[in-house]
């Protein structure tokens, strides 16, 4: 579905990525640990064509997509979700999830409406209101839910769970895993690493733009390095 091979990537003259190499088969999670600094957001940049690839190559579904511009990847399928979730806070929920399908038609429109209703209802029972006066775990549902208005095959999330309150993440990560079983595939990028790779098919560790560490989610819970670092405890 998605496939990273060498990506070398930075800003001016620092370079940030090191020959980074993953795939994401179709359906499937794959989530993206590691410390502050370590270039996961530069990654999710770079995949989603907002900065450029220095080397190497990006495919999804089987083609190149390298130097495809970000609305390209966007009408193929891809949505990037970020913690500034650019919100027109003045426009209704129902406005703002509708912006996100602005290519479809109307009844094509409508149908997704429905569907993004069914996974989050409060997003329906608030649809008239400012997007401005939601909390912050509807804002964050909102963003969610406007990814879904395009015609979504594989969503990548950069820290979903930053910035909101510990009670809401439960929910959070259920309705990753409800966005997951429609059968998007999701590349996640979380500081909490315990439950993302419990999310998770396979995880990939970047430490100082490298991946140091990739396999089953299930192999990363239980490998030492892993957890001596980012699970608290030998
Ligand atoms: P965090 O979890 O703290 O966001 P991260 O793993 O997502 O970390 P990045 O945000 O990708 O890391 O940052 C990787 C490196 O790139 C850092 O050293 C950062 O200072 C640098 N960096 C990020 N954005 C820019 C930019 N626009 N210009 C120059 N350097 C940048």
């Amino acid at each position: 579905m998605l496939e990273a091979s060498d990506v070398d990537a930075g800003y001016g003259q620092v370079e940030i990525l090191d020959e980074i190499a993953f795939e994401v088969p179709e359906g499937e999670i794959l989530s993206i640990i590691g410390p502050n600094g370590a270039g996961k957001t530069t990654l999710m940049r770079v995949l989603m064509g907002l900065i450029p690839a220095r080397s190497g190559s990006v495919e999804l579904q089987g083609g190149l997509i390298t130097d495809r511009p970000t609305h390209e990847r966007v009408k193929m399928g891809m949505s990037l979700v970020t913690e500034k979730q650019n919100l027109f806070t003045e426009m209704t929920v129902a406005e703002n999830l509708k912006l996100g399908s602005y290519t479809a038609r109307g009844d094509e429109k409508e149908k997704r409406l429905e569907r993004v209703f069914k996974l989050f209802p409060r997003l329906e029972e608030r649809q008239s209101q400012h997007a401005g006066t939601l909390s912050g775990g509807e804002a964050r549902m909102l963003a969610l839910g406007r990814s879904l208005m395009t015609d979504l095959d594989i969503l990548l999330l950069d820290e979903p769970s930053i910035g909101l309150a510990p009670h809401l993440i439960p929910e959070l990560f259920e309705k990753i895993r409800e966005i997951n079983d429609r059968g998007v595939s999701i590349v996640l990028v979380e500081q909490r690493a315990q439950e993302a790779l419990e999310l998770a098919d396979s995880g990939c560790l970047l430490e100082n733009g490298c991946i140091v560490h990739r396999d089953d989610a299930s192999a990363m819970l239980d490998s030492d390095e892993v957890i001596e670092q980012y699970l608290g405890g030998a």
